[in-house]
């Protein structure tokens, strides 16, 4: 199985190139955002929890998230790839992830880190829009007018693209989840790929390097 973790801050556009690799390769996008707001609107037990620490922009609990992560190593074992998209998203998460997968023999083959400026992380999320049916992103200024998903659902923000959440989902992602470059590159793992073109220059890139 081909394992690929989608790294990068906030707005860096890891879901949307989570989603366009997962098209081109038949492999698994698994979100661990989209996860928990399924688990938010459905209202189970562990949606409520999430949904406090979400709409602070704050992690969710590792034993939660990695639950789902561990869950989804089970159930998607037959997959020929999987693409992680917002996990892990510290270290000790990072470490537990090793864990399961030693534990299932599975190897995560490349970390994709999406580096993207700040101003312009600030500008895609607070100009985000998400089909309420089918998950697919756009951005205001594309829209031209438009109000609908090309599937026909409502395109409504997120609860947490708002200014002041945006700005402590990046300051958890300095804090917490930047690290991990370090630890990925320790172990070989991480490419980076400039972030600040085009949905389209950068899924190529991410192709080449997929190969
Ligand atoms: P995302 O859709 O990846 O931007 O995630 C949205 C929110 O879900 C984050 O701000 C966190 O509150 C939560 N979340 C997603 N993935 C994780 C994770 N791996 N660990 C903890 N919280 C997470």
């Amino acid at each position: 199985m081909t394992l690929v973790v989608m790294f990068g801050p906030p707005g860096a556009g890891k879901g949307t190139q989570a989603k366009i690799l997962a098209e081109g390769t038949g492999y698994l996008h698994v979100s661990t955002g989209d996860i928990l707001r399924e688990a938010v609107a459905a209202e189970t037990e562990f949606g409520l929890l999430a949904k406090e620490y979400m709409s602070r922009g704050e992690l969710v609990p590792d034993n939660i998230v990695n639950g789902t992560v561990k869950e989804k190593l089970k159930t998607e074992a037959e997959a020929s790839g999987l693409i992680f998209d917002g996990f892990p998203r510290n270290c000790d998460q990072a470490v537990e992830f090793d864990k399961m997968l030693a534990a299932t023999g599975i190897k995560i083959d490349m970390v994709i880190n999406i580096d993207v400026e700040t101003s312009l992380l600030l500008r895609r999320l607070t100009g985000r829009r998400v089909c309420r049916t089918c998950q697919t992103t756009y951005h205001v200024d594309n829209l031209a007018g438009k109000e609908k998903c090309v599937c026909g659902g409502d395109l409504v923000q997120r609860r947490d693209d708002n200014a002041e959440v945006i700005e402590q989902r990046l300051k958890v992602y300095v804090e917490q989840t930047e690290p991990l470059i370090k630890y990925y590159t320790g172990k070989g793992l991480l490419k980076n790929i400039d972030g600040n073109g085009s949905v389209g220059n950068i899924a190529s890139a991410i192709k080449e390097l997929i190969g």
